[in-house]
């Protein structure tokens, strides 16, 4: 025997499962909403015209594929440094902040917990629960425990605020405390901005590491109002961790696009954090791909493709609000006497619509799949499939 032949089937992923269930079915009106990924209303996977006219730029001045710098291409890191914090913020006037370009978001969260397990190896981590699938796999690997906050509320299909807030207010100082700064995955369940005051004020009261996920930023209320909570924990002085994505935001995924960005308390420490942030990169991956980290660079740096890109980006936006709209709507007239209007509040690109796990396996037999946790992705349905879907749920109520 050798020392692989012991080795045991790792557990599948649950959502991999869904989709490979999807690419069995045979029914040609078979529907995934068990999907993370944003499509249009073709239920295709956009490709951004500003995207493309950035590509047409870069290959008109063809460059040799050179290996960028550890911390990523500069104007890239720039740029996105001046989209989380604002270019005339504290923290940027101040060269406070530092930001390393990383393999999307997963790879800006895994930089970051592999830099705090060197720096505060003895802080435990916490994040909501329910939380994106990835985030407890991610800090454990990095070598934390990781404990969940409370968050949702089954009862009222929001978030549970008291519960989270003396959750917060019993950490320990020195924990690590997981928030999505907007479009909460997988509930669609956010905050006010009453409630964010709060969540910043126990953060900074009790000591709290505040590590601020934004994988959706734009696909709330606006790319300025979606940032804002970073900006409002950044003002605070306090160490904090950013880790955004364009995955969804420029629909780049497969390019794997983000970044990972720390605030220190001045200008000379935010110079050795650099120091030893490369040093986790080095030692992971040398070094980030270019194509993906030019392309968002030039359309973030010139203005005619950055106007182009918040508009797409604002298409995106109001096309997912319309269909939450519409899936209330008819969801009113075919199912009467079951209140749907929660997904309405609900923010970004995913809802906890409340069906049960029973409900979603009898959904599946009509080829309508979705999460067992009854997540669905709002923006995988569009105007030819609504009515199936509200339909096939109807039935299932
Ligand atoms: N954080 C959250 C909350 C997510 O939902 C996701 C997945 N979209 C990520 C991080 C990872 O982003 P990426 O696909 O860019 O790695």
């Amino acid at each position: 025997p050798s020392v692989f032949s012991a080795i045991e089937m790792a557990p599948r992923d649950p959502i991999l499962g869904i989709t490979e269930a999807f690419n069995a079915d045979t029914n040609p009106n078979k529907i995934n909403l068990g999907v993370g990924v944003y499509y249009d209303d073709n239920g295709k996977v956009p490709l951004l015209s500003c995207v493309q006219k950035a590509e047409n730029m870069l290959i008109e001045q063809p460059a040799p594929r050179t290996y960028l710098p550890i911390e990523g291409l500069a104007a890239y890191d720039k740029a996105v440094q001046e989209l989380v914090f604002g270019a005339d913020s504290a923290v940027v006037q101040e060269k406070r902040a530092i930001t390393v370009q990383a393999l999307g978001g997963t790879g800006a969260l895994k930089l970051g917990a592999d830099f705090l397990k060197r720096f505060s190896p003895a802080s435990e981590v916490y994040i909501s629960d329910p939380s994106w699938e990835n985030h407890r796999a991610l800090f454990e690997s990095a070598g934390f425990k990781v404990n969940n906050y409370a968050y949702y509320d089954p009862a009222t299909h929001g978030v549970n605020f008291a519960g989270m807030l003396a959750a917060l207010k019993a950490m320990p100082r020195g924990a690590i405390v997981v928030l999505h700064a907007c479009c909460h995955n997988p509930t669609g369940a956010d905050l006010t901005s009453q409630q964010w005051d709060q969540v910043i004020d126990a953060v900074v009261t009790a000591g709290l590491i505040p590590f601020l996920d934004m994988a959706y930023q734009g696909f709330g209320a606006g790319i300025a109002e979606d940032g804002a909570v970073v900006r409002r924990f950044a003002a605070t002085g306090v160490p904090l961790l950013v880790s955004n994505s364009f995955s969804k935001s420029f629909s780049l995924y497969g390019e794997r696009v983000g970044a990972l960005s720390v605030v220190a308390s001045s200008a000379d420490e935010a110079a050795r954090l650099l120091s030893q942030l490369k040093r986790v990169v080095r030692t992971n991956y040398s070094n980030p791909p270019v194509h993906g980290g030019k392309v968002v660079a030039t359309v973030l740096a010139t203005p005619e493709l950055r106007q182009l890109w918040e508009e797409e980006l604002a298409a995106m936006r109001v096309r997912i609000k319309a269909t939450r709209d519409a899936f209330v709507q008819k969801l009113k007239e075919k199912a009467p006497g079951h209140d749907f209007e929660f997904v309405r509040q609900q923010v970004g690109m995913f809802s906890y619509s409340g069906l049960t796990k029973e409900q979603v396996a009898k959904l599946r037999e009509q080829s309508i799949y979705a999460v067992d946790t009854g997540r669905i992705c709002v923006a995988a349905m569009n105007s030819k499939n609504l009515d199936i879907v509200v339909d096939a749920i109807a039935k299932v109520l």
